[in-house]
Order: C-alpha cells, then structure tokens, then sequence
C-alpha cells in the first residue's frame, strides 16, 4: 500500500482556508510528511496522522516548506498530544542542520523546545523506512532544493519539490506511478527571470511526459491562477490522467496507470 494525503496545496503564502506544502505519505508501517509550510499543523488529516507518523522530510528552507515545525515544536512540548518518537525526526537536506536549528532557536526566543532530531540527508543515498524508500535529487531552484521519489512495492510517488523544468526533475519522476508536481509559475513564466525556479502548468506536463509518469497532480498553486486553464496548459503536452492535488484527498498509488485518478472523497 502507497497513499498520498494533500494537507497543503498553496504556495508561500496560503491560499484562503489553506496550508502552504505539506504531502502525508503512507507506506507499510510507515507515515512521513513531506514538507511542513504554515497552515499544515492545522489540518485534520495531519493531526489525526501525528501519533503514528515517523517524521517530517523537508525538501529545501524556503519557509513554505518547513514553518510549520515552529507550531509544532510547541504542540510536542505543551499540548497532551503524545509522541512515541519524540523527539520528533525531521530529515533535512545537506548542510541544512545548523541552519535550520538556528532559525528554530531563534523562534522560539529562547524557549527550550528541543522537540526534533534533525538529519542530513544525502543525494544518492536512499532513506529506508520500514515499508517504504526515499531517493533524492537536487532539482533547479533559487535555493538548494531536493525532489524525493518515494517507492515500495504497490509503486513509485515523485514529488517535484519547488523546481523548474530541468533535467534532474525528469530523471528522478522517470516512470513514476504518480507525479506530484509544482506549477507556481501559472500559466505564463515569468518576465525578466534570469533564472528560473518553478515551472508553469506547460512545463509542469511536459515534465511529466518527458518522463513517461503514469498519473499527474498539480501542486503549489497560487489561489490568482484559474486551475481550469493551468490543467488546459498541462495537457498540451502531458496526455495521461491530470488534476490539481486538493486538500484533504487522498490519492492511491498503484503501478498499473489507471486512465484516472483513484482517491477518497475529500473529508470535512
Ligand atoms: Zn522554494
Ligand atoms: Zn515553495
């Protein structure tokens, strides 16, 4: 078994009655949360996981992708919330630790937390849970950013993190069973970007079909771009089954390409 709960779509900021990036993953015995941007504590479905989940992996320190652990670490310490692992495992990417220590130190104003137990990860080497693996990929971004393939036997899930259109991001998502991928650029790219760290809906499908995934979600939208036309951009190029990743749905991921999504009823 392979699920992706979407507990945040939006962007840096939020959308509207939303959470930034935030991707719960189940897999065996295992639940990781795949980024934690504000807004993603706040969301039934990563409550309802906490008591099992075995940590947070964080793709890159752009806050859209890690604040929530500032609430957190207080949830942990002061609410009757109880944690068999704490503290809590946080994966962060390489020579990333210090830094996003300080920036936790510094947030709490000196008050003692110590809730998390944060890691390097590595690219190249896979993180292995129990019933599920972790690859890693530096993908283009305006910072050092690291896409994630998650795979067990029922299949294989690639999360683009915040990327553009680059090779790395194809290389990694090659035949993946689902691609959650970003397009925070919309539907057009931006004018007067010497470099390029997201991708629009275009570039998001062409992503996908360059590397022959078998379904597609679109994530990290800002509430501005209509999805309508994000999806009539992604399918330009992308012609395999397609939709914006919605909070609070969760996505089955199986290694047969079925002809449309599978997933629950979103809750609440
Ligand atoms: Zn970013
Ligand atoms: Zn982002």
């Amino acid at each position: 078994m392979l699920e992706l709960t979407i507990l945040g779509n939006g962007p840096v900021c939020p959308n509207p009655g939303g959470a930034s990036s935030g991707y719960l993953v189940k897999g065996g015995d295992t639940s990781v949360v795949l980024d934690i941007g504000p807004g993603v504590v706040a969301t039934p479905e990563f409550r309802k996981s906490l008591p099992e989940l075995s940590g947070i992996v964080i793709s890159h320190l752009h806050i859209d992708h890690w604040l929530g652990l500032v609430p957190l670490s207080y949830l942990l310490k002061l609410s009757p919330v109880t944690h068999a692992n704490t503290p809590f495992k946080v994966w962060t990417p390489p020579d990333t630790r210090t830094q996003l220590l300080k920036f936790l130190d510094e947030l709490s104003m000196g008050y003692p937390l110590d809730a998390y137990d944060v890691e390097e990860y590595t690219a190249g080497t896979v993180l292995c849970l129990p019933g599920l693996q972790i690859k890693f990929q530096q993908v283009q971004h305006f910072i050092p950013t690291f896409a994630m393939r998650i795979e067990n036997d029922a299949g294989s899930l690639c999360y683009s993190a915040d990327s553009s259109l680059c090779e790395p991001l194809i290389s990694i998502a090659n035949e993946s069973s689902l691609f959650l991928c970003e397009a925070g650029d919309g539907i057009t790219s931006p004018k007067n970007s010497a470099q390029r760290g997201h991708m629009t809906g275009r570039e998001a499908g062409a992503a996908a079909a360059n590397a022959n995934v078998g379904n597609l979600l679109v994530t990290h939208i800002w509430e501005s771009h209509d999805p309508d036309q994000i999806l009539t951009e992604v399918a330009k190029e992308f012609s395999g089954a397609c939709e914006l990743a919605i909070p609070g749905k969760t996505y089955k991921v199986v290694r047969e390409q079925p002809t449309a999504l599978s997933h629950d009823a979103p809750k609440g």
